[in-house]
C-alpha cells in the first residue's frame, strides 16, 4: 500500500530531528589495552570500534617539524622548544614513540573508515601557527586526506589560518567565548565547545543550527552527560569513552 505523501514527509522530518550525535574518540581510543593517548594504536583502535571520527593533537617543534602529542610539556620535554629528534626519544605508555605527523597520517590513510579530527595546539606566536597550518594542510593533501579531515583549534588565529590554507575544509573553534552568530560569518563548520560552556549557554545548540552551524561537545565521559547532550540535539560528542557512548546510543 502506498503511504500518503504527507506521512512520508512527517516521518522524514521526525527522523531528521532525532538524528543521533556521531562519536568522536578524544585523543583516539586510548582507554584500552595496548593503546595510549595520541598513539598510532589509538587511531587504529578507534577505527576498529566504527566511530565517526578520531581526534588528535599536533605541535610544531623548535626545528619546524610536526609531531602528535597532547601536553606542551611531556616527561619534562617542551614540545615547542625541543627538536623532533629529542621529542621522538619519548616512549609512550604502550611502547610506541611519540608519532610524527607523517607516521600518523600514514596510519589514517590505511584506515579509511574513520575521519580525522586534527587539533593544532596554541603555539607561542601567531606566525608559528600560520607556518604550522600551512605545513599541516600540505601534508593532508599529500596523503590524500583532505576529504576526511576536520581542523580544530583554541586559537582563533589558527582557525583562520586553516580557513585560508584550505578554504574547502571544515574548521571548528574550541575556545567557547564566541556565540554562534559570531562564528557563522567566519566560515567555520561549527562550534566545538566544552560541556561547561554548553551548560552555561544551552541556547547555543539551537542558535548554531539556525545559523547553519553544527555542534560538537567535549569531553563527555559519563552516561548522565551523554544522555543530556543527546537530548540537547548536538551533532557530535567527543569522548574518552567511545564504547560507553556507542552502547548508550544503541539504547536511545
Ligand atoms: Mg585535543
Amino acid at each position: 500500500m502506498k503511504k500518503p505523501l504527507l506521512l512520508l514527509l512527517l516521518a522524514g522530518a521526525i527522523s531528521a530531528a532525532s538524528a543521533q550525535p556521531r562519536i568522536i574518540a578524544h585523543r583516539g581510543h586510548w582507554r584500552t589495552a595496548g593503546s595510549a593517548q595520541n598513539s598510532l594504536a589509538s587511531f587504529v583502535k578507534a577505527d576498529s570500534l566504527g566511530v565517526y571520527g578520531s581526534e588528535m593533537d599536533v605541535w610544531l617543534t623548535a626545528d619546524g617539524k610536526l609531531i602528535v602529542n597532547h601536553d606542551r610539556i611531556y616527561r619534562g620535554i617542551d614540545m615547542e622548544r625541543s627538536t623532533a629528534r629529542t621529542i621522538r626519544s619519548i616512549v609512550l605508555p604502550n611502547g610506541e614513540r611519540i608519532p610524527t605527523l607523517d607516521e600518523y597520517l600514514r596510519t589514517v590513510r590505511a584506515h579509511p573508515g574513520t575521519r580525522l579530527v586534527l587539533e593544532l595546539k596554541s603555539l607561542a606566536d601567531p606566525k608559528r601557527e600560520d607556518e604550522a597550518a600551512a605545513k599541516i594542510v600540505r601534508k593532508i593533501r599529500r596523503y590524500g586526506l583532505e576529504e576526511r579531515t576536520d581542523y580544530i583549534a583554541f586559537s582563533i588565529n589558527a582557525c583562520l589560518a586553516f580557513r585560508k590554507e584550505a578554504p574547502e575544509a571544515r574548521v571548528w573553534y574550541l575556545e567557547g567565548d564566541l556565540a554562534p552568530h559570531r562564528i557563522a560569518p567566519l566560515g567555520f563548520a561549527g562550534i566545538d565547545y566544552s560541556q561547561e560552556i554548553l551548560h552555561a549557554h544551552p541556547e547555543w545548540v539551537d542558535e548554531a543550527h539556525a545559523q547553519g552551524l553544527e555542534v560538537n561537545v567535549w569531553t563527555v565521559d559519563t552516561e548522565e552527560e551523554m544522555r543530556y547532550f543527546i537530548a540537547q540535539g548536538v551533532d557530535f560528542i567527543t569522548t574518552n569513552e567511545p564504547e560507553l557512548l556507542r552502547r548508550i546510543l544503541a539504547e536511545e
